[in-house]
């Protein structure tokens, strides 16, 4: 495989981040096929609607109903019979027979010459098509409603029976990470239920001789561990089963343990820490005892050094892990997870879009860059006087800097062989999860 450790392009060269992303794809799609030929692709459940959000649904939903149910009115106005209508400017005048609220229809037919008042959602009467709105009405008296007749055309500011949805079509497309929306919709089509496919098992651990867990006094040298902090929230978003692996000392026999462990109960699981330079000999040794794992080194910054592949079955698990093996640095840590990790993930999960929306604004002030590497800077999206969207960057980009992501909203993307940015120049933005 392209990624394997044994390949020594991988290990030397730089690869584009593009590349990198192209074989993550590549190699979750060959999982999904394994998984598929053992039955574990069907893994699916139904939850009541109040669990579904960030679930992946995992058949299409057709609607049971027609929406709207039946036609029904868009204004707070007067429903009458569209025949009494000339394109002329020439008043018309109807006869106020009753009115029809939400929820309580009027039952009569209204006949010829006649109107009835209606508010928005009441059901359209026998014997209308058309509904005029208040505010383009006059009245002589309390029973009388006139208008003139080329302010309305026969048809209009009427909602059909099935325009935004007929029974039986998909609703909601299977492979849909459920949002809000998504779960107020299946409800007003009166559906409690949602098949969704099982939430992912998913380990973390950090490993690092210097780190510490919170509540442990800082002893010289050590820092406390945030990154199973970040990656836990960033895991949440996509609501998975998180199996928290802790903290691992960077040592041979205790880090293989708990690879061992993870890749027993979890079918991804994501290490922080121990593969840079420095650091990678030491992991790669074990992890080519315990899976196909390629040691990469990504053109992009932060988050350069990164291990990526899988872990063989253990004990009965009956599958491999995806495993990924992220840089130790806490910004790279989330630049790393939202660039391949996220995706990976929702891929694995059958998601059908696993890339986040991109937009543009434009650099308040000139960024430095160099060509060659596809860079991260964490920015805050704003909107300058004119109202066009701007961003500015959030303070030093240090990839150890977590304060610069706590204040930003989003990345600005500078793609790799772009040079140094100009104050005024239009920059790819991407957007944190969970904002809108
Ligand atoms: P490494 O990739 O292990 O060489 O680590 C790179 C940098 O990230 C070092 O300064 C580590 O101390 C720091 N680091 C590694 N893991 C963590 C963690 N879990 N939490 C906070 N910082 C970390
Ligand atoms: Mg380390």
């Amino acid at each position: 495989m392209t990624h394997s450790p044994s390949n020594p392009i991988l290990l030397t060269a730089s690869l584009h981040v593009d590349e990198a992303r192209k074989t993550i794809s590549g190699l979750v799609s060959e999982l999904l096929q394994e998984s598929r030929k053992l039955n574990h692709a069907n893994d699916i459940e139904s939850v009541v609607l109040d669990q579904a959000i960030n679930r992946i649904l995992a058949e299409d939903l057709l609607s049971p109903i027609n929406v709207p149910a039946a036609d029904n009115s868009a204004m707070d106005g007067f429903a009458f019979n569209g025949d009494c209508l000339e394109d002329s400017d020439r008043i018309v005048t109807l006869k106020l027979v009753g009115t029809a609220y939400a929820g309580k229809p009027y039952v009569s037919k209204i006949g010829s010459g006649e109107c009835l008042k209606i508010m928005t959602g009441a059901l359209m009467p026998d014997g209308c098509d058309t509904v005029i709105p208040q505010e383009l009405t006059e009245s002589a008296n309390e029973s009388l409603v006139g208008f003139k007749q080329n302010q309305v055309k026969r048809g209009e500011n009427r909602r059909l029976c099935g325009e935004d949805l007929q029974s039986g079509k998909a609703a909601i497309a299977a492979g849909r990470l459920l949002r809000p929306s998504d779960i107020g919709l299946a409800a007003s089509l009166g559906v409690a239920n949602l098949k969704v496919r099982r939430r992912l098992k998913v380990a973390i651990l950090s490993s690092g001789d210097e780190l510490r867990p919170l509540g442990k006094p800082l002893d010289a040298g050590s820092i406390y561990d945030s990154n199973r902090y970040s990656l836990t929230g960033l895991l949440n978003r996509l609501n998975l089963e998180i199996i928290d692996c802790g903290i691992v000392r960077d040592d041979p026999t205790s880090l293989k343990a708990a690879f061992i462990d993870a890749a027993s109960k979890a079918d991804v699981l994501i290490s922080s820490g121990g593969v840079s330079v420095g650091e990678a000999d030491f992991t790669k040794q074990i992890m080519q005892e315990l899976g196909d794992v390629g040691f990469w080194k990504i053109a992009m910054r932060p988050g350069r050094p990164m291990a990526f592949g899988t872990l063989k079955p253990v004990q009965d698990s009956g599958h491999k892990a995806l495993f990924f093996g992220l840089p130790g640095n806490p910004v790279a840590v989330m630049v790393t997870f939202y660039q391949f990790v996220r995706s990976a993930l929702l891929q694995l999960n059958g998601a059908s879009q696993t890339e986040s929306p991109m937009t543009q604004a434009i650099a308040e002030v000139a960024i430095r860059k160099k060509p060659g590497r596809t860079e991260f800077q964490r920015a805050i999206l704003g909107r300058g006087a004119d109202g066009k969207p701007t961003v500015k960057l959030t303070g030093n980009q240090g990839a150890g800097i977590l304060r610069s992501m706590s204040e930003a909203n989003c990345f600005v993307i500078l793609p790799h062989d772009q040079g140094n940015i100009a104050a005024g120049d239009w920059v790819d933005v991407a957007l944190f999860d969970g904002l809108l």
